[in-house]
């Protein structure tokens, strides 16, 4: 156990109201009417308005729907939101509602700032730079990954510049997050996958955070354990219901994690590579993740070691080292099994790129929570090569 010094001290923020249950989105009127809103525009993807789910919402919330924007594309774009604020001024929504994965409600949140602010959106890049509440917005996640539904984060690709965009702003954490497992049972294996190990990552990352406290642990580490045991259950049969509603709340809890603990390295390079190559963010980060532990792993061995347990490892009779080691191996291990690449090489991704991919990464803001201070972009550029 990591002794935490007398100077620990803290904020812990966590004002989103969850509703968790099969069949929570019935809820959904009444949370709009709970807020006093009356028209609501739905955020979503073009996929997702072609599965039902998004017909289901509209009828559920009946006059309360006044438009929906499903122009959104995968890690989103400053052009996508864009013209969602047009089309929501248009209709002088009062509220937004964000069905979809991180794309999705990443959108919301930035659409939120415009509507509210007005402006350019790069204005508001950076941390902590709202003045006041924006117009409400209820996160309905149909992936149980990124925890965009409960984070303070939005992440918004600027397509010119090759770059993620990141918004950090207690402004910006969703009202209300819904969270139905039956919205997620026609997730594809490959995009459950991906999205759980973002997930994971959010997790682990929260739990070598310099900012990582008691709290946040407490959620890293349970996110952790029902990820370990139930995320290759919704690989492999994406209708059992309980697990993917296991998958939900800890996709949620990670994201309370990491919202109050920060990210590290893994998030700030996988945030460049997957800008630069169109890597989905789940994919970056789980083929980053255990190259981002080895490097941390000096410093961080008593938290590897509380991860390795949490990953169902008996750590009894093993040195702290040992234990540590075999979380990074349990994250290599679980990345093959859900049947994820393990290599940079495996996505596209071209060494031609790994300079500029440095220098984003060491621009990127969670680089500034790594408990490791890298030397430079050189310490960047090896792991890359050594992920690749
Ligand atoms: P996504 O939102 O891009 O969705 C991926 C694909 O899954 C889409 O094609 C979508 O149509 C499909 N999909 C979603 N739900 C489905 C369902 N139930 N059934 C069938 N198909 C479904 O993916 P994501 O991984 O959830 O989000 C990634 C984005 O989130 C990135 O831009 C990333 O940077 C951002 N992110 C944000 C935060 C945050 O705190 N704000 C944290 C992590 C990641």
């Amino acid at each position: 156990m990591p002794n935490y010094t007398t100077d620990l001290s803290f904020n812990f923020n966590n004002p989103t109201k969850i509703v968790f249950g099969i069949g929570a989105i019935n809820d959904i009127g009444p949370e709009v009417d709970g807020l006093n809103k009356k028209r609501a525009v739905i955020i979503t993807d073009e996929g997702l308005a072609a599965t039902g789910i998004i017909d289901r919402i509209k009828e559920l919330l009946g006059k309360r729907c006044v438009g929906i924007f499903s122009e959104v594309k995968p890690d989103t774009g400053v052009y996508i939101i864009d013209r969602g604020v047009k089309y929501a001024k248009g209709l002088d929504a009062d509220i937004l509602i964000s069905v979809g994965g991180g794309s999705s409600i990443d959108t919301a949140k930035a659409m939120a700032i415009l509507l509210t602010e007005g402006g350019r959106l790069e204005d508001y890049q950076g941390w902590q730079i709202l003045k006041r509440p924006l117009i409400p917005h209820i996160a309905v996640p149909t992936t149980a990954g990124t925890g965009s539904e409960v984070t303070y984060v939005a992440v918004v690709k600027e397509h010119d510049r090759g770059i993620k965009l990141v918004f950090g702003d207690n402004h910006l954490i969703p009202n209300t997050a819904i969270l139905d497992p039956e919205l997620t049972i026609n997730l594809p294996p490959d995009i459950t996958a991906s999205t759980g190990m973002d997930a994971l990552s959010h997790a682990i990352e929260s739990m070598h955070s310099l900012q990582r406290q008691p709290m946040t642990d407490g959620l890293a580490l349970q996110a952790i354990r029902m990820i370990f045991n139930y995320l290759s259950v919704c690989v492999e049969n994406g209708k059992d219901i309980a697990a993917r509603g296991q998958m939900q709340i800890a996709a949620t809890m990670a994201g309370i994690a990491f919202s109050n603990a920060q990210l590290g390295i893994v998030h700030a390079m996988a945030h460049a590579v997957g800008a630069r190559f169109g890597v989905p963010h789940g994919v970056a980060n789980a083929i980053l993740l255990p190259y981002g532990m080895e490097y941390n792993m000096d410093i961080c061995g008593d938290e590897y070691a509380m991860i390795a347990e949490a990953a169902g490892i008996d750590i009894h009779k093993k040195t702290k080292r040992e234990a540590a080691e075999m979380a990074v191996f349990a994250v290599k291990r679980l990345t093959e099994e859900i049947g994820l690449p393990t290599r940079l090489r495996d996505v596209n991704v071209t060494k031609d790129g790994f300079a500029a991919c440095a220098e984003n990464a060491m621009a990127d803001p969670s680089i500034v929570y790594n408990p490791r201070t890298p030397s430079g972009t050189e310490d960047i550029l090896k792991l890359l090569e050594k992920a690749w």
